[in-house]
């Protein structure tokens, strides 16, 4: 070959190659687009690292999973917290909840208030039952929410080992909208925070003082978890409430608070001992009216709330 021909030979295979490259490289981002709609617009996915599922619409089929568990005659003990001004979101809570919740499944509503006088009355569906718990009244908003792990770690150990399989734990100041059935059950089952889903980790309001047990270095973590709503089998949530509580206390004694209280814990927990199931924004929405062209079928959400005038500190 001339000298002539290989320049012109190699200069058509840059082309060539760099034209594959980005043909290939907008093929895959298309592909991963067309995924992403699939599983509700964001680019989460259906597995973690680990291998465990992220329950999105269209991951699963309910009729399937639904006659999975029927055969194994479960009960789901689901907790809720409803002290000071909080008893106002009951009525919602418990009415969305019978409409969507575990519909047809067996399951034990455990009501934790300091006023059992104001829970309304509200009808259960067939095998759904509720009971009411009076807990003393706590000053602070912050301790009413951490406190909740240990008032936890105890009904799990002293009162739920006969009664129960699964558990999920859930905020009051929120709302169902549509199915949350047994798709969301596994040994441990996390939920993806619906302010963090599109954030790179390093966004994520871990706690990062090194003095608090919660600390998560730079760098570390995985995904950005609720409070509001966490679960899975009696075990392995008796492990997470009393390893929370552990830490809590363990942070109260050093003076130290972590940034989001019990979910700062929480989030430590997952990072070390990894879900084996993530429930999808979906499971856990912020208020309902906030723009969800990301998210499209909202199960569960968070209402709106006036914190300084429903909490009784700020
Ligand atoms: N809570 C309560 N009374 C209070 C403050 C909190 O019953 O005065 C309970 C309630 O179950 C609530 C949960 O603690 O859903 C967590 O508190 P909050 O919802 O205020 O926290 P946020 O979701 O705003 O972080
Ligand atoms: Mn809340």
């Amino acid at each position: 070959m001339r000298r002539q021909s290989v320049h012109f030979f190699l200069f058509g295979m840059f082309v060539g190659l760099s034209l594959s490259g980005l043909i290939l490289l907008s093929y895959t981002s298309w592909f991963r687009n067309q995924q992403m709609d699939e599983l509700g617009g964001t680019d989460i996915g259906s597995l973690t690292p680990w291998l465990a599922p992220v329950v999105w619409e269209g991951t699963f089929d309910s009729i399937m999973v639904d006659s999975i568990f029927k055969q194994q005659n479960i009960t789901i003990a689901t907790t809720v917290f409803a002290l000071g001004k909080y008893t106002r979101f009951l009525k919602d809570f418990l009415e969305s909840a019978e409409e969507h919740y575990f519909v047809g499944f067996r399951v034990h509503y455990h009501l934790f208030t300091d006023q059992p006088k104001a829970v309304p009355e509200v009808k259960m569906g067939e095998n759904h039952h509720l009971t009411v718990r009076r807990v003393p009244s706590l000053d602070r908003w912050q301790d009413i929410s951490m406190g909740r792990m240990e008032i936890l770690e105890k009904l799990i150990k002293n009162e739920l080992a006969n009664e129960a399989d699964y558990i999920f734990c859930l905020d009051v100041d929120t709302k169902f909208y549509g199915r949350w059935g047994a798709e969301s059950l596994g040994r441990l089952v996390g939920v993806i925070h619906p302010w963090f889903f599109d954030y790179p980790r390093d966004q994520f309001t871990y706690e990062r003082r090194p003095e608090s047990q919660a600390f998560i270095p730079a760098g570390e973590g995985d995904y950005y978890y609720t409070a509001a709503a966490f679960g899975g089998s009696l075990d392995d949530v008796h492990n997470l409430t009393k390893t929370c509580w552990e830490q809590l206390k363990i942070d109260a004694a050093n003076s130290i608070e972590a940034i989001w209280h019990e979910e700062s814990h929480l989030n430590k927990y997952f990072l070390y001992n990894k879900p084996s199931k993530l429930l999808s924004p979906e499971y856990l929405w912020r208020d309902i009216r906030i723009s969800s062209g990301q998210v499209k079928n909202i199960r569960f959400s968070h209402v709106a709330k006036n914190n300084a005038e429903v909490r009784p500190n700020l």
